[in-house]
């Protein structure tokens, strides 16, 4: 599996699931959106395993996204995950910030975890440059690739016209050609970069349909929590907003996070139109302070949430997000880090892409199961960490 393909799916509702195996990583890089340490918690393995030992190849995710922290601090979980998928048809990517990879050796255990996944994804940035260098992670990327798994590389640069993007693109395209894309971010004020990186100064939302594509895919937070997306507040604080939650490793399967992630009603809108127009269509526009900030904050305007959930029940809010997803999709993976990335550097999402994984027709959408009740009640979760 190649990274357009990957990030092509992500705008497809419930084609990905994100796993995060662990908040732990021995890294301190400074702009780090989850703000991981050593300290972080271990989801327990078991909730991991059931969960994605409950796809079937009739109902299941195209691909497992295992992450962190440091997702190859657990490399025997990784391995058995990547097994498991495997068993429904489902594929894995694992996203690394290569803390081994110092010497450019590949420790055997977790040699034996990459040999399983679909997909390789490495770390790199100035602020990893400062813990691993970058000659040593180019040796394993090497490797990793001539072991016959694809891998790119996900960069983070101050903003487009940081030096440090046009310099090292320029030397990962002279060092390896186009086999291996890049998926290009720029530093957000969250996590361990909150208290540093300037705010976006993008013009807040104005009101008009924008879908979150954010919201397709599952998401499990380091306590077991299913979130509908990856936004770091959802993921960090309790409660979770009742629309953005879709059950517990705990106790849910695949088939019933699906089904409340395809059905949930005032998600599926803001899915297909996003928050800020719920508020323009059914309240008071100015009551949005931002896009994911207006969106956590939609319980606490009962009018607005009342009137998303009545429209997304329906078959018009149905339409609405399978439209809203096909035309993503249709649009294509660098379309979309255009949005939610760098969107000068976008198209290098797609080097090396197989023509199927470019701008085409996607797949039909898979059938949405019965309704699910319109607004579930939260499920009991431990507080903000
Ligand atoms: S708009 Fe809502 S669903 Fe989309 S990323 Fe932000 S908080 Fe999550």
């Amino acid at each position: 599996m190649d990274l357009a393909e990957l990030v092509g799916l992500r705008p497809t509702p419930c084609a990905g699931l994100l796993l995060t195996l662990t908040r732990r990583c021995p890294l301190s890089c400074a702009h780090c959106s989850t703000a991981s340490d050593m300290r972080g918690a271990d989801p327990p393995e078991g909730g991991l395993l059931r969960l994605v030992r409950s796809f079937t190849a009739a109902d299941r995710p195209e691909l497992v996204l295992l992450t962190g922290g440091e997702p190859l601090l657990r490399p025997e979980l990784v391995a058995e995950l990547a097994d498991a998928a495997r068993v429904s048809g489902a594929r894995t990517a694992v996203l690394s910030g290569m803390f081994f990879a110092r010497g450019g050796r590949v420790p055997r255990r977790i040699a034996a975890a990459v040999g399983r996944v679909d997909h390789f994804s490495a770390s790199l940035d100035a602020f990893h440059e400062r813990e691993v260098p970058r000659a040593d992670v180019f040796t394993v990327l090497r490797t990793v690739l001539d072991g016959g798994v694809p891998v790119s590389l996900h960069l983070t640069g101050g903003g487009p016209d940081d030096p440090y993007l046009a310099e090292v693109t320029g030397q990962v395209r002279r060092v390896f050609g186009d086999a291996v894309p890049m998926l290009v971010n720029e530093v957000r004020a969250v996590g361990r970069a909150a208290g540093w990186a300037a705010r976006q100064s993008a013009p807040g939302p104005d009101g008009r349909p924008v879908p979150c594509a954010m919201a397709a895919w599952p998401v499990v937070a380091a306590d077991g929590a299913v979130l509908a997306c990856c936004n770091q507040q959802v993921v960090d604080r309790r409660p979770v907003p009742a629309h953005l939650l879709l059950g517990h490793t705990d106790r849910d399967d695949w088939a019933a996070v699906r089904r409340r992630a395809l059905t949930g009603p005032v998600l599926r809108m803001v899915r297909a139109v996003g928050a800020p127009h719920l508020y323009a269509r059914f309240g008071t526009a100015a009551d949005c302070t931002g896009t994911c900030a207006g969106c956590r904050a939609l319980p606490d305007h009962p009018a607005v949430y009342a009137a998303a959930a009545r429209t997304g029940a329906g078959p018009v809010g149905e339409l609405l997000d399978l439209q809203a997803a096909h035309a993503q999709a249709a649009a294509g993976p660098a379309a979309l880090v255009r949005r939610f990335g760098s969107a000068a550097w976008a198209d290098l999402v797609t080097l090396g892409a197989t023509p199927p994984n470019l701008p085409r027709t996607p797949a039909p959408l898979p059938r949405t199961p019965a309704p699910f009740p319109r607004t579930p009640a939260p499920l009991p979760l431990g507080e903000a960490r």
